[in-house]
């Protein structure tokens, strides 16, 4: 078992490449784990309950249960947690202390550092089965398995090493109950290694996603992503009978804008931009950068009055954060659809609003312009 986990964690550095944090952590804790059974197996080698063999074994633990920490850190990262790994961290350091201090009474601390490797295994199954907020695979599952077998048979040699001390076997000795957790522990090594292998690769998946589906610049939908997103917002909003509006907004003059301060302060002009955008509008407005120094807002639930709100607190937070990021103004021009009932589309409200946004660039720039509001400006 330990030359298993000696060639898997030679594996995981070689071969891995370029990771993650979270496959880092992974990586870590596979790496501690073997150092750990390593120390163990080392242990034979010393005079047996000498200062060298405590040393030596409470390494051992030290490396086995921060190991386990390691991983359970990687996987709440990979099921996007906040918090990470906390209960199993202090488990890890208790047990050590507790082993180093009891390791003359060899039934304490049999049970002991078993008993609380159990209890920090258990809180890692539990952490991986709480429900997450974005989709993770089924590599937890796997996981899951894998460490309840790891449970139950750290359980029991803690529990045989507490209570039936005479019957306990030296850890050396082919004893069933060391064939036992030799086997378990070895299934459970290769299971792990494949769940983080494909953990490891839902992670990149994912990123892949957001990365196809977003602009680089900006951190908004890009243009087929929010084409393919609208058009869902405009069949559930026609079949909920909800209203919906789409706006189309051109930065003013931003060829002047790259020529006299540069391109990068062009950058930081449609970053600031769509900042702008998402921090006015609800979370569940749909912002894209459509191409260049254009962009688009679906929001739903929206009608003629809530968009002209949403227009004017854009040009408002603008106004102020423009001078403030940028050191000069920001003004845009725009032109506003409404959904028109069943029979619309997310094309079709795309091209009124970018003739209405072509109309106020005729005008003079600077304003937003709906139906309403030009016929209003024409009379
Ligand atoms: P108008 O008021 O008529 O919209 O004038 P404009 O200068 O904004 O429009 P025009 O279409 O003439 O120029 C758009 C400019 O946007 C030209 C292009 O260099 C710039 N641009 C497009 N994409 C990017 C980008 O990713 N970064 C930067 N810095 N500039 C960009
Ligand atoms: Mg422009
Ligand atoms: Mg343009």
């Amino acid at each position: 078992m330990t030359l298993n986990l000696v060639a898997i964690a030679a594996a995981l550095l070689a071969v891995m490449g370029k990771v993650s944090v979270a496959a880092r952590r992974a990586q870590i804790g596979i790496l501690l784990q073997t150092l750990g059974w390593l120390l163990l197996m080392a242990t034979t080698l010393v005079e047996a309950e000498s200062l060298a063999d405590r040393i030596m074994s409470t390494l051992a633990m030290a490396g086995i249960a921060g190991g386990l920490t390691y991983s359970a850190i990687a996987f709440d990262m990979w099921c996007d947690r906040e918090a990470v790994a906390r209960a199993p961290a202090i488990i890890a350091i208790v047990m050590t202390v507790g082993y180093c201090i009891g390791y003359g009474n060899y039934a304490f601390r049999v049970g002991w550092a078993n008993g609380l490797l159990t209890l920090q295994v258990a809180i890692v199954v539990i952490a991986l089965c709480r429900p997450t907020d974005v989709p993770v695979g089924r590599w937890r599952w796997l996981l899951v398995a894998s460490l309840l077998m790891q449970m139950a048979v750290t359980a029991s040699r803690g529990v045989l090493g507490a209570f039936f001390t005479d019957l306990f076997p030296n850890f050396f000795t082919p004893h069933p109950a060391n064939v036992l957790f030799a086997l378990a522990t070895n299934v459970t090594v290769v299971m792990s290694l494949v769940g983080i292998l494909l953990a490891h690769r839902d992670q990149a998946e994912r990123e892949l996603e957001r990365l196809a589906c977003t602009d680089g610049i900006t951190g908004a939908l890009n243009r087929r992503a929010w084409l393919e997103r609208a058009a869902l917002v405009v069949t559930d909003s026609q079949r909920l009978h909800q209203p919906l509006c789409a706006m189309l907004l051109d930065l003013d003059h931003f060829k002047e804008i790259n020529d006299t301060y540069g391109h990068e302060a062009g950058d930081r002009a449609l970053k600031l931009f769509v900042e702008g955008m998402q921090t006015v509008g609800g979370k569940r407005n749909l912002v894209c950068r459509y191409g260049g120094e254009e962009f688009s807002v679906l929001k739903r639930g929206a009608d003629l009055d809530d968009i002209r709100a949403y227009d004017q607190r854009l040009r408002a937070w603008l106004a102020e954060a423009g001078p403030r990021e940028l050191g000069m103004p920001l003004s845009y021009s725009a032109g506003i659809a409404v959904m028109l009932g069943q029979r619309d589309s997310v094309e079709a409200m795309l091209r009124r609003a970018d003739s209405l946004l072509y109309s106020a660039k005729m005008l003079g720039r600077d304003r937003t312009l709906d139906e309403q509001a030009l016929e209003a400006s024409l009379t």
